[in-house]
């Protein structure tokens, strides 16, 4: 008899499969992401009684097939199931976001501590009210460090001096930006200023219990949005498909 694995679980994806079973994809505590079928799940919601829905908290058992194949959810018990964000369309848009992100971003069976604690923390945040687009760019930019890609915010790729005046440019593919001073004449790709610099800077070496003391002006955040949605297509090699989501609530809510 195989071992039954356990551990507190997300739940970052699904989908069906075949004419009864679901495909679910976790990211655990004890294994970081893991996938398990979910046997009749499609059939009969009662069988998992909503423990399988996008973002939901759990205890998570399963069997691991005898040689080769999928593990088996083999029972589930709800922790968490955030009701305030699940209520609210945009948080919902933002939280299927960043599990599409965690999901692309992390490989099986290697687990993450800070990663777990990063993803909770955020739904918490969503769940108690927190404003999703702002909270949703403080877990966007530390995933980016979790993955090994933190960019440098504070000195120049060039001279290593901290940057002066107003901007600078940044550098996708280097991970870090160039200051006024360095930067040839008719740069103008990702032009950065120096407070959303700043702000992100911030964020990267901040603690989770004092990032939402942070304020920033629109103008700010939707640079600095910017520059973490551009890094993370760069490195991901692809645009994760909840943008077009995402990029709908910024027309319904006009921001
Ligand atoms: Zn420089």
């Amino acid at each position: 008899m195989p071992e039954i694995f356990k551990s507190p679980a997300f739940v970052i994806s699904g989908q069906d499969l075949g004419e009864s079973d679901r495909l679910i994809t976790f990211y655990t505590m004890a294994r970081g992401k893991v996938r398990g079928i979910a046997k009749g799940a499609k059939r009969s919601r009662r069988r998992f009684v909503n423990a399988l829905e996008p973002f939901t908290m759990l205890n998570l058992s399963m069997v691991p097939p005898r040689t080769t194949g999928l593990n088996r959810i083999d029972s589930t018990e709800i922790l968490d199931n955030f009701p305030l964000l699940r209520n609210k369309i945009d948080c919902y848009v933002m939280a299927s976001l960043c599990c599409e992100l965690v999901n692309l971003w992390t490989k099986e069976n290697d687990p993450q501590k800070d990663l777990f604690k990063l993803l909770r923390w955020y739904l918490d945040s969503l769940n108690e009210g927190f404003p999703p687009r702002k909270t949703t760019l403080f877990f966007k930019t530390l995933l980016l460090a979790l993955a090994g890609y933190a960019p440098d915010f504070d000195l120049c790729l060039l001279c290593k001096r901290p940057p002066i005046g107003n901007h600078v440019v940044f550098k996708l593919h280097a991970g870090g930006f160039i200051c006024n001073e360095c930067r040839k004449s008719g740069e103008k790709t990702h032009k950065i200023s120096l407070g959303t610099l700043k702000s992100l800077r911030h964020i990267q070496n901040g603690s989770l219990d004092s990032l939402h003391r942070l304020t920033m002006t629109d103008a700010v955040l939707e640079e600095a949005w910017s520059l973490i949605k551009s890094l993370h297509c760069h490195h991901l090699e692809q645009v994760p498909a909840s943008y077009v989501a995402v990029n709908g609530l910024k027309l319904e809510i006009g921001k």
